[in-house]
Parts: structure tokens; C-alpha cells; sequence
């Protein structure tokens, strides 16, 4: 018999779940999918989702029940204070995650339903939780701590905790793999520009400081999340606007940014009307981008020296715009963008800065579903190896 060397893993969100099967031995994907609109027919609830998921996995002869499945990773959003590291999955730990539920009330329901649904499915089977938290469990008090009072803050567990953390992970790392150096070795900004967007500094493969907070709301200007915004705009539109907190909630998280903005919360959308003298599009465009290159800018001073600056996901893989326009005017930073490297569309990582540039642009496919399963097979128990 085959050793049990793939990793299932398993990414359930509020209306959606996505999976990818990876084979450890070789780094192979033999299934990858997603169910969506989880809620409406004919997926009411995350219970037929994830049978359709065991369904579409038995058909390629990859079933739950499978010898060769050695574990199961899921992604948890936020692993507060409690889980710094990826955790095997006990009842103890269920229920930490569970009691973490305020803190994550859009995220953390879902990945406990898959959670549940799997661990029904094969009880026998390791199965790991990966907090997007995690990474970010390194920020020093002072970048985690928020000005508030003290008291208020313990109670509440009011910190920054910052997410992405398994992207901001991979990608830092897999850039040092570029630059030919020890991970240890090298300070990197990291722009996690997908539909939600986050930076993260991270010096020698510690993270010190990153843009998403207690939630993921602050910081960068996202699809339809605002980022950073003077804290009392909430209680003004309250008080002033008569919005309730849901409202305000639901302004600031579903119908801000980029949307909010111009209309559109698709970069290629929102850089195509820009390209045809859309002066609404160019302007929430200069704002996205402006926000980019303040935390560029706020970072290095956070580091001091920086080796590379890098862009990933949907926006940051992509954007050629929005990379010119994210590091423009930065050269006294010692940050040159190329730009024919800059307009090279290829999925590979690369350097697209110039020879000369003290600091290096790179542009990182991030690969979340690969980070996942690496931490799970890490700390899963395995028998006879
Ligand atoms: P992600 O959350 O990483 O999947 O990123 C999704 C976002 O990436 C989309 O909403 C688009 O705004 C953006 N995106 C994807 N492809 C492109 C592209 N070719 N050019 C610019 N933006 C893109």
C-alpha cells in the first residue's frame, strides 16, 4: 500500500467552500474545486456542501475514505491570542476556536461548521486548524498594542491581530528563495493586494508590523472595505447620519473602497476606465494607490533596511498599473521599478525591478492552499516514518 501522503485542505467560508488535494510526495494537486452559494439551492447549508465536495473527491477516486489521505487542513480565520502556531484539531481546541467566535463573527462560524462536518466524516483522520492569525503572533507589544485604555482593551481583547497571515508567510519566504538568500537574512514588505488587501513587514521571516487589525478592515483601501479611517467617522455617521451599527458595519465592509469609490471593485474593471478617462475611476485609482505607497513608506522606517517589496495576489500578481503606480516617486527609497520586467505578464515569481534598485520589486504568486498543507503535514503524528 501507498504511504498516506496527501493533505486535504479545506477553506469554508461564509457562502462558499474551496479545496484543493495536495500529494506531499510530490507536490501534485490531484483534485482542486469549490462549491458556491452556499444558501441557495441546491446547497441550503454547509452539511450538503461539504457532502458534494466528498462526492466530487469519490468520483476521482479520492473519497474521504481514501488510504492515501493522511490529514485534513482547514483554514481558520482568527486564532486570537490562544493559537500562535498550526494546532491538531481536539474537542478542547474546537471549543477555544468557537470562543473565539466574537472576535470573528462574519468568519470563524463557517470553518467550525467544516470543521465539524469533516471531523463526522472521518473521525479516525487528523485534522489541523491554520490560523490566518498565526503569522502575525510575532508583532512586538507596541505594533499590536491600540492607544486605548488599557482596561477596555484587556476586556475586550481589543489588539491588533492581522490576517492573511498564511499568504504574508508564503510569500516572504518564497521571496527570499528568489533572492537567493536565508529567509533570516532578508527584510521584506509584503502587498497582499486581492480582493481584501494587507501589508506586513517582516524582518528575517518575523513578522513586525502589519496593516489588517482587530478585524480585517483597517489599513489598505480594499474591493469594498474602506482601510484606515478617522475612528470617530463611525460614531459621526451614527449620530449625525442616524445610521445604526449593522448599517455602519455593512457601509464600511461591503459598499467602501474601491466600490464605494468609483462603482467597481474589480482592479481591471476599475484600470480599464482609467485607460479611457474615467476621471471618478482615476481618482479612487490615486486613492488605492496613494494608501500603497504610505505603507511602503511607513514600513521602511518600520525596518530600517529593506531588501524587497513585494506584490501578490489577484491585484498585486496582475496590476501592472498598480504596481508602477504603488512604488512611483519611491527612488530616494532605493526602490526602481523596471518598467518592461513591470509588463510581463507570467505566473512565475520574479524580479521586476532594475539591476541598479537597492531594493528589489518582486512579483510572488502567493499559495495559500500550499502553505496550509505544509504546516498540517508538519504537525500531524504520522506512524512508522
Ligand atoms: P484575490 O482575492 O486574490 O482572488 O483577488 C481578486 C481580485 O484580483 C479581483 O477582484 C480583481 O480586482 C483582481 N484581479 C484579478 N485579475 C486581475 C488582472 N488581470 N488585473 C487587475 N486586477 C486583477
Amino acid at each position: 500500500m501507498s504511504a498516506a501522503t496527501h493533505v486535504l485542505v479545506l477553506n469554508s467560508g461564509s457562502s462558499s467552500v474551496k479545496y484543493q488535494l495536495i500529494d506531499m510526495a510530490d507536490g501534485s494537486r490531484p483534485a482542486a474545486g469549490m462549491v458556491e452559494r452556499i444558501g441557495e439551492p441546491p446547497f441550503p447549508d454547509h452539511t450538503t456542501a461539504l457532502n458534494a465536495v466528498a462526492d466530487e473527491l469519490a468520483a476521482a477516486g479520492l473519497g474521504f475514505d481514501s488510504p492515501r489521505l493522511a490529514a485534513i487542513g482547514h483554514r481558520v480565520v482568527h486564532g486570537g491570542t490562544r493559537f500562535t502556531a498550526p494546532t491538531v484539531i481536539t474537542d478542547e481546541v474546537l471549543e477555544t476556536i468557537r470562543g473565539l467566535v466574537p472576535l470573528a463573527p462574519l468568519h470563524n462560524p463557517a470553518n467550525i461548521t467544516g470543521i465539524e462536518i469533516t471531523r463526522k466524516l472521518r473521525p479516525d483522520l487528523p485534522q489541523v486548524a491554520v490560523f490566518d492569525t498565526a503569522f502575525h503572533s510575532t508583532l512586538p507589544e507596541y505594533a499590536a498594542r491600540y492607544a486605548i485604555d488599557w482596561e477596555t482593551a484587556e476586556r475586550y481583547s481589543i489588539r491588533r491581530y492581522g490576517f492573511h497571515g498564511t499568504s504574508h508567510q508564503y510569500v516572504s519566504r518564497r521571496t527570499a528563495e528568489l533572492l537567493r538568500k536565508s529567509p533570516e537574512s532578508v527584510n521584506v514588505i509584503v502587498l497582499h493586494l486581492g480582493n481584501g488587501a494587507s501589508a506586513s513587514a517582516v524582518a528575517g521571516g518575523v513578522c513586525v508590523d502589519t496593516s489588517m487589525g482587530l478585524t480585517p478592515l483597517e489599513g489598505l483601501v480594499m474591493g469594498t472595505r474602506s482601510g484606515d479611517l478617522d475612528p470617530a467617522i463611525p460614531a459621526h455617521l451614527h449620530r449625525v447620519g442616524g445610521l445604526s451599527v449593522d448599517e455602519i458595519d455593512d457601509l464600511l465592509n461591503r459598499r467602501s473602497g474601491m466600490l464605494g469609490l468609483c462603482g467597481d471593485n474589480d482592479m481591471r474593471e476599475v484600470t480599464r476606465r482609467v485607460a479611457a478617462g474615467d476621471t471618478r475611476a482615476a481618482l479612487a485609482f490615486d486613492v488605492y494607490t496613494h494608501r500603497l505607497r504610505k505603507y511602503v513608506g511607513g514600513y521602511a522606517a518600520v525596518l530600517g533596511r529593506v531588501d524587497a517589496v513585494v506584490f501578490t495576489a489577484g491585484v498585486g500578481e496582475n496590476s501592472a498599473e498598480v504596481r508602477a503606480a504603488a512604488t512611483a516617486g519611491l527612488e530616494g527609497f532605493g526602490i526602481e521599478l523596471d518598467p518592461a520586467l513591470n509588463a510581463v505578464r507570467s505566473a512565475e515569481p520574479r524580479i521586476v525591478s532594475t539591476a541598479d534598485s537597492r531594493v528589489a520589486v518582486a512579483v510572488v504568486p502567493t499559495d495559500e492552499e500550499l502553505e496550509i498543507a505544509r504546516q498540517t503535514f508538519a504537525v500531524i503524528p504520522r506512524g512508522g516514518e
